[in-house]
């Protein structure tokens, strides 16, 4: 009896392409389209109105009126357009709680397209081949989608574990489903294994502390020295994607202003987006292997704290105050951005307590120019982006650059230097005008 474990409420996503004939495609592109005006619509009858008669109520009716009256809005199921009011609602939740910016209108062209379907019991998943699953999509019918993990669905599906609702997601790979599933998973034992330090380096993607790293093979600079932005493009595939930027500068040069964007133009931009798609499944691909390997093995995992957006924005400066050396600074941190830091650090997150393991972060100051042997910061140790030096009397001791920072990532925690992360999500609130974080 000892040996059952506590059973834990477990929420996750799934995200499968879906099979769709070029109708069906045109079907629920109308329908994000219509998504799309009914947030543009709604954002506009929102703040003309004044402050007291902004309610759910007004705007639920307001909603319905205009799927009477507009007959494109139509396509759109009902729920779909519920969807939308409560995402807009809690966009200015977000927004009120200081985890956002406000709300704003969505254009056509920057848009991801999604329409929600947000009750599970609508989509009718069934599995009808060892590789393919069924869906029913609001609207369109019953569509195909590739089968490659277990959805509790049938006899598996409960009260406990089942599929709570999909969003519909456009991207340049076409159209996919991401479920939104709730099971029940056995609450892990903690983790035995060892301790590491992990720093999202300049020249080695993530150094370890013990002296590995993980590596994707891809050198993150051209042989100029510059970021290389297309790094997970192979040689054809970046001469390709050359070619077709060329082609797009050169059409773009033949449109005439205040004429649209021709077809042929529009087909070349689409080709880019896929190049530039398929580059990001690979990245995310090697992501996901990396920190479930590390989340295996490591029982706690520190990392530092960045805080990534304003690194990149700080290296910009201000107007009145442009930053120094930005080229080099926004090259640097282009890099680090580039190698998606943030969302390996929240992957590692949930993937750590899932193996029972733990997540810290230290504060990151200086521990890319400390030396992790005697623990004194000397001007100059660091020799260059690759090697540091220790430059203090009697030590000199030297090693990678990124396995020195990560070394003092672990050293911080074993000190007990953990910042403690607010309860819940992080509340942040930054009033405007403060000048943001130097970067490292
Ligand atoms: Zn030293």
């Amino acid at each position: 009896m000892a040996t059952e474990r506590a059973q834990k409420e477990r929420q996750f996503g799934h995200r499968a392409r879906l099979a769709l004939t070029p109708a069906q495609i045109r079907l629920i592109d109308a329908q994000a389209h219509a998504a799309r005006t009914t947030w543009n619509l709604l954002h506009d009858w929102w703040t003309m109105l004044p402050k007291g008669k902004r309610t759910l109520a007004a705007a639920d009716a307001a909603i319905r009126q205009a799927r009477r009256d507009i007959d494109w809005l139509a396509p759109l199921p009902a729920q779909a357009a519920q969807a939308v009011l409560k995402t807009y609602f809690q966009a200015w939740k977000n927004c009120w709680d200081g985890r956002a910016e406000a709300p704003n209108f969505k254009a056509r062209l920057r848009t991801v397209m999604s329409v929600d379907v947000p009750q599970g019991r609508h989509l009718q998943t069934k599995r009808v081949h060892r590789r393919w699953g069924m869906v029913n999509i609001p609207k369109v019918g019953r569509v195909r989608f590739r089968w490659t993990k277990d959805l509790p669905i049938g006899e598996t599906a409960g009260t406990d574990s089942k599929i709570t609702g999909a969003r519909l997601v456009k991207d340049a790979l076409g159209w996919h489903i991401a479920f939104r599933v709730q099971t029940l998973a056995t609450v892990p034992e903690p983790h035995p294994g060892p301790e590491v330090g992990i720093d999202a380096g300049i020249n080695i993607p993530l150094a370890l502390s013990d002296g590995h790293h993980q590596d994707h093979g891809r050198p993150a600079r051209l042989p100029d020295g510059t970021a290389d932005r297309d790094k997970w493009l192979n040689l054809d595939e970046k001469a390709k994607l050359l070619r077709l930027q060329q082609r797009a500068a050169h059409r773009k040069t033949l449109r005439k202003p205040g004429r649209k964007t021709s077809n042929r133009l529009k087909r070349t931009y689409d080709q880019i987006a896929s190049l530039r798609a398929t580059a990001k499944r690979r990245a995310s691909n090697w992501q996901h292997q990396t920190t479930t390997h590390l989340a295996r093995t490591y029982g706690v995992i520190v990392v530092e704290k960045l805080d990534i957006p304003n690194m990149v924005k700080s290296a910009r400066g201000t107007i009145d105050n442009p930053g120094k050396n930005v080229a080099q600074k926004s090259g640097l941190n282009r890099s680090i951005s580039q190698e998606a830091w943030g969302r390996t650090v929240a992957m590692l997150t949930y993937k750590a307590a899932r193996h029972g393991g733990t997540l810290h972060k230290v504060p990151a100051p200086g521990t890319s120019r400390r030396c992790s042997m005697c623990g004194i910061t000397t001007p100059g140790s660091r020799e260059s982006q690759a090697v540091f030096v220790c430059k203090n009397e009697g030590c000199g001791w030297s090693d990678n650059a990124d396995h020195n920072a990560a070394r003092n990532i672990l050293h911080l925690y074993r000190m007990g230097h953990v910042l403690v992360p607010a309860a819940g999500r992080a509340v942040v609130r930054r009033p405007r005008g403060v000048k943001p974080v130097t970067a490292r």
